[in-house]
């Protein structure tokens, strides 16, 4: 039975990228050597990483002034090293679920941090608005798409302070603009590959900004590196995975940029948040506005509590993967992220549909 693949990360990739993919594994650019074994230094992969880092540059429009990395240790790796690269005394931060509390959890061992608001009332239901951002911090943190709840931000703000952003669970979802802010950074098991490798977009005269003595590695400078450039090769980059997203990219670039992603995936989370609110047994979780259109998050209504591992089963038997719910939420999470069909999210709705009619 063909299965339709929900899951928040790692995820459904697209087709195309995982068959180009097997193919370089055996045979990488007609050397008749596959691409786990060929050295990082050849001519073949530097030119991987240059197209990779072009595809990055022409998709968001990253201006000059911005250098863009690939490291490993996930995004959870950068929660530290950004707040020692960047926090001399004070990093602000927006708490928006459980990704944006690790983030402060880190950056409270280089200094003070300020939560200027948080949505933990509700259960990170929404996203704070009318807070004030403090004009004496060094950096304005916050996570874009809260990968767990269901909420987004889905516009660039303004920032008084230089504003960084985990896009972990939205990059490549929709047009951004990049010269709001002065980093952005997430794992690459969303939207853009597999895990194993970390994107990090850096405003250049934003480096360097701290006092303090930094190991090689989590400084960020080192990797960017003096003439000759180190262009994310100071040590070993994640090679596999950074090919895996050089094709899924190519693949975003081919479906028509970020731009077309963004009307497609709209209407993929339309069509999904119209099945919720239509369906009397289902309610979505986030507050409608902050709704994200990356994880959708719903469970059953109130009335139909008993139906939960019901509709489960249904779903599973109907071809349905990774829609439980993260534990803290409950209920279900359909994550449709730029790989998963529309196809896909017609056949949830289908199921909804059919579970009504059989139980409601
Ligand atoms: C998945 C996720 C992370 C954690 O990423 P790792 O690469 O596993 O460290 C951080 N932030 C957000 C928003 C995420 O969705």
């Amino acid at each position: 039975m063909k299965k339709h693949n929900f899951n928040a990360g790692p995820c459904v990739l697209p087709k195309q990228a995982i068959e180009s993919t097997i193919e370089a594994i055996r045979d990488f650019d007609n050397t008749g050597i596959g691409i786990l074994e060929i050295s990082h230094r050849t001519p073949g992969w530097e030119r991987i990483m240059a197209e990779t880092e072009q595809l990055w540059r022409d998709l968001l429009n990253i201006p000059e002034n911005y250098a863009v990395l690939f490291l490993g240790g996930g995004a959870s790796t950068q929660f530290y090293s950004l707040a020692a690269n960047f926090l001399n005394k004070k990093g602000a931060y927006l708490e928006t679920g459980v990704w944006a509390k690790k983030a402060i959890k880190e950056a409270k061992l280089y200094g003070e941090v300020s939560v200027v608001a948080s949505s933990a009332d509700k259960n990170y239901s929404y996203v704070p608005k009318g807070y004030t951002i403090p004009a004496d911090a060094d950096y304005f943190h916050i996570t874009t798409n809260n990968t767990i709840y269901g909420t987004e931000i889905k516009t660039d703000i303004d920032s008084p302070v230089n504003l960084i952003a985990d896009m972990s669970s939205d990059i490549m979802s929709r047009p951004v603009d990049i010269s709001k802010y002065a980093m952005i950074y997430g794992g690459a098991q969303k939207n853009v590959g597999p895990a194993g490798v970390t994107f990090v977009i850096i405003r250049k005269d934003f480096l360097d900004t701290v006092q303090r003595q930094l190991p090689s590695m989590v400084k960020y400078s080192t990797h960017i590196g003096d003439e000759p450039k180190n262009n994310s090769m100071f040590n070993t980059p994640p090679v596999l995975p950074i090919f895996v997203m050089h094709e899924t990219l190519k693949w975003v670039k081919e479906m028509g940029g970020v731009g077309e992603m963004n009307k497609i995936n709209q209407k993929k989370a339309d069509l999904l948040y119209g099945e919720i609110d239509r369906n009397k047994m289902f309610v979505g979780t986030a507050a409608k506005e902050d709704r994200s259109i990356m994880n959708v998050c719903f469970v059953m209504a109130e009335e139909y509590k008993d139906k939960e591992a019901a509709f489960m089963d249904f779903a599973k038997k109907a071809g349905m993967v990774g829609i439980k719910g993260h534990r803290s939420v409950g209920g279900f999470r359909a994550s449709i992220y730029n790989a998963c069909p529309t196809e896909s999210v017609e056949a949830l709705v289908e199921c909804m549909k059919e579970f009504e009619k059989q139980n409601a």
